[in-house]
């Protein structure tokens, strides 16, 4: 006989892990007692040596689904003849969860029941248990508890009680438990608010779809918009209700094989794809379109894929459950306004744009938007971390206790990050500070944040742009600033996911981050620590005319390109390649060039992607975020096999940081394309060039430096085609590479690198 004293970090509470380990230990034979604790689940256990082994190996290996183990101490300690096992009750204020879990998919467990006709949650839109259902969104505070949950107005019936209560039940301590008795309902509205009144709230719902109607419906995290993808009509009055031209609706589909009909994997391979888009967390994940998908041109109509995801509640699966192939299922919002998320929002902003609304009276507490990602070089990649992810912490090499670091992030694609001893909380997405109810919402989760991982920061990390909101919001918190250069952030974010301290060689091309100069940077090639970096080489500061409207507008970056190579013959080309920017915006654009107003010189890879794609006649207008290069990587994705690239200089300049003469570039693709080559090709060899001059830079510096680990991080690499290339092309050349896998490489990932990056220079102190 021996005892044990175990010791089980990670995400292990409020995910069925204290029943799991009753009836593991109850299978072994094992007396003791299981108990949570602030540090994680702590556990003693009696019994013979083989099963106590047994039991300990079976922790790790056959843990519930949501649970994320990180760490198992074990130490053997005195018998004490305890012969049955229990799961102690940890009371009070000293146990706070650790981890607060994440919303997850309905499990298997829970759609068995949802479709049995004997269970009393059959045809149930709320069930859920330990192992799934809702979690970051409906916890108020710290402990997680349903009294602290919007469930708190649900009285648990007897029968729910009963599970809840019973160690041994799936139920047991599933805080959001309920079942058609005593939990939440589901309603129908018209779009001023009344009820309906219908007895089939999901089925009146699908027959309204089937009609051609758009709804607004309530998740997880907020409202989505929705119709039939297959009803071309009913997606084009979704459209012009949302005010949303061309960027692509995201879809819902029944199931992995229902996916398979409409998209392909990355590289042939759809395997990592779909088991991505079948995972728990349920994220958007974008994929090749396939030709004769059948969906309506509407959903997706100048991209090359379709953003889909799989349902992630019960009511989504009811409502998939039917005629549809695929419904479009959009944020609940009008533009550029954050997701409606209470019933309140819901009436006000989609009322307008809706024909009926499908809601319920269980309130969402945090609003979180899905999360989007997508497979590139072989792995996973955020566009928008967010549901499923959010709240999860990210490690980090150093323990911040008693220095604790809230990092505010950048100002549009906004994430907070709060540090608690060596993880990095990092929240979910909360959108465009600019825009005023984002802004609350920044406030909301810096408060929430800080309330749930009970933890006040004692310094803020923060951009070096005067003007983000989050920058003026740092200064007000009156704590002391450490500031993070951006692309030094995008840099550190992918830094510290790969647990490196030490100097890499960091490459971030972007829109625009801040520079040390006061210039807008967004090409960058730096020797980078966690803490600090020295900029070695960067993109050839061009004219950006009108400053940040310039990023609207592609031909303006175009022409100021082919002016910094060509001077005055840069008019007569911009009139051949852009007839229409000629007659209207370039007089006008020569003069802000040449006086200099309002026009500061950028490094950015963004606006030479835009430039490109005006010179190519791809994409004029960015009517949202990175339009013009998505719509180029399309271009160059049509093109058939190897296609060359163009020469691309590099001059030293007096500060001794390497120059790309990007102008060149820009020169070259014109001349190229005027000459008759197709644009697919011309695109083509543009990214190619782009991945060449890269390899060029990264060989200098690691001739100069001795350094081979390349860390690239930064909005363009969401562009797989050139990113796939490049990470091919440097680890031919033996670099070592590094690309965000846990954070966004675009700005929902800065506040990750801030944090890390203060939090290492504190500790180097
Ligand atoms: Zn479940
Ligand atoms: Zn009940
Ligand atoms: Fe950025």
């Amino acid at each position: 006989m021996i005892r044990k004293r175990i010791l089980v970090k990670g995400a292990v509470q409020g995910v069925g892990f204290r029943p799991f380990i009753y009836n593991l230990a109850a299978s072994h034979a094992l007396g003791g007692f299981v108990l949570n604790e602030p540090e994680g689940v702590r556990i003693e256990v009696e019994g013979n040596e083989s099963s106590v082994e047994a039991f300990v190996d079976e922790i790790g290996s056959s843990a519930p689904p949501m649970a994320r183990v990180t760490d198992i101490q074990c130490e053997a300690i005195a018998l004490a003849g305890e012969r049955t096992f229990a799961i102690r009750h940890s009371g009070g204020a000293g146990t706070r969860i650790v981890l607060i879990p994440p919303d997850l998919a309905t499990c298997e467990d829970c759609l068995r029941e949802l479709s049995d006709p004997r269970d009393r949650r059959y045809q149930y839109p709320f069930i859920n248990c330990t192992n799934c259902g809702p979690r970051y969104t409906i916890i108020k505070a710290m402990p997680y508890d349903r009294a602290q949950t919007t469930m708190a107005s649900f009285e648990m019936c007897p029968d729910c009680r009963a599970e809840y209560e019973d160690p041994t039940n799936r139920r047991f301590h599933a805080e959001p438990t309920c079942c058609p008795a005593c939990g939440p309902k589901m309603s129908l509205m018209d779009p001023s608010g009344s009820d309906l009144a219908s007895d089939d709230p999901i089925g009146e719902a699908k027959r309204r779809f089937a009609r051609g109607e758009v709804l607004a419906i309530k998740g997880l995290g907020g409202f989505h918009l929705a119709c039939d993808a297959g009803n071309e009509s009913a997606v084009q009055r979704l459209r012009s209700r949302k005010h949303r031209d061309v960027k692509p609706f995201a879809l819902m589909v029944r199931d992995v094989d229902a996916a398979r009909n409409l998209v392909h994997g990355a590289a042939g391979n759809d395997a990592v794809d779909m088991a991505l888009l079948a995972s728990p967390q349920r994220p958007i994940v974008l994929m090749p379109k396939l030709s004769g998908h059948g969906l309506a041109e509407g959903v997706a109509p100048r991209s090359a894929e379709f953003g889909i995801m799989l349902p992630y509640t019960p009511l989504h699966h009811m409502l998939m459950d039917g005629q549809f192939d695929a419904l479009v299922m959009t944020s609940g919002n009008f533009t550029d306004e954050p997701i409606a998320h209470t019933n309140e929002e819901a009436l006000a902003q989609l009322g307008p744009m809706v024909d009926a609304i499908l809601a319920h009276d269980r309130d969402i507490h945090i609003r979180t938007d899905d999360s989007v990602m997508r497979v590139t070089a072989g792995g996973p990649q955020f566009l928008r971390r967010s549901r499923g992810y959010a709240p999860f912490p990210i490690d980090i090499p150093v323990d911040t206790t008693g220095k604790e670091i809230l990092a505010v992030g950048p100002e549009l694609n906004n994430t907070v990050c709060l540090t608690r001893a060596d993880g990095a909380f990092l929240s979910h997405h909360l959108g465009d500070l600019n825009n005023l109810a984002a802004y609350e919402g920044f406030l909301q989760a810096i408060d929430h944040m800080e309330s749930v991982l009970d933890v006040t920061p004692k310094a803020i990390a923060c951009d070096l742009h005067p003007g983000y909101l989050s920058t003026r919001y740092s200064r007000e918190r009156g704590l002391p600033l450490v500031k993070v250069q951006h692309h030094h952030a995008h840099v550190a974010s992918v830094m510290v996911e790969a647990g490196l301290t030490e100097r890499v060689i960091g490459v971030s091309y972007d829109g625009m981050g801040w520079g040390e100069d006061d210039s807008p940077w967004g090409g960058e090639f730096m020797v980078a620590d966690l803490g600090e970096f020295q900029r070695m080489a960067h993109l050839e500061p061009v004219a950006q005319p009108g400053g940040d409207a310039a990023a609207k507008r592609p031909p303006r970056m175009a022409y100021a390109y082919l002016h910094a190579a060509l001077g005055e013959e840069a008019a007569t080309i911009s009139a051949k390649l852009m007839p229409e920017f000629a007659e209207t915006e370039m007089p006008t654009i020569e003069q802000v060039i040449a006086r200099g107003v309002n026009c500061p010189l950028t490094s950015s890879m963004g606006r030479l992607f835009d430039a490109a794609s005006a010179v190519l006649g791809v994409c004029s207008y960015n009517s949202f975020h990175a339009q013009a290069p998505m719509e180029l990587q399309a271009a160059a994705e049509q093109a058939s096999a190897e296609q060359g690239t163009y020469e691309v200089a590099i001059r030293q300049a007096q500060s001794g940081a390497s120059i790309v003469r990007t102008s060149q570039l820009i020169e070259q693709l014109a001349l190229d394309f005027m000459s008759g080559t197709a644009v697919e090709v011309c695109a083509a060899r543009f990214h190619n060039s782009v991945v060449e001059l890269t390899l060029d830079i990264c060989r200098q510096i690691r001739e100069n430096m001795g350094l081979k680990t390349v860390a690239l991080s930064g909005g363009v690499f969401a562009n797989a085609f050139l990113t796939d290339r490049l990470v091919l092309s440097l680890e031919r050349a033996d670099f070592r590479t590094l690309l965000n896998r846990e954070a966004p490489p675009g700005d929902g990932g800065i506040s990750l690198g801030q944090a890390a990056a203060a939090a290492w220079r504190q500790s180097c102190v």
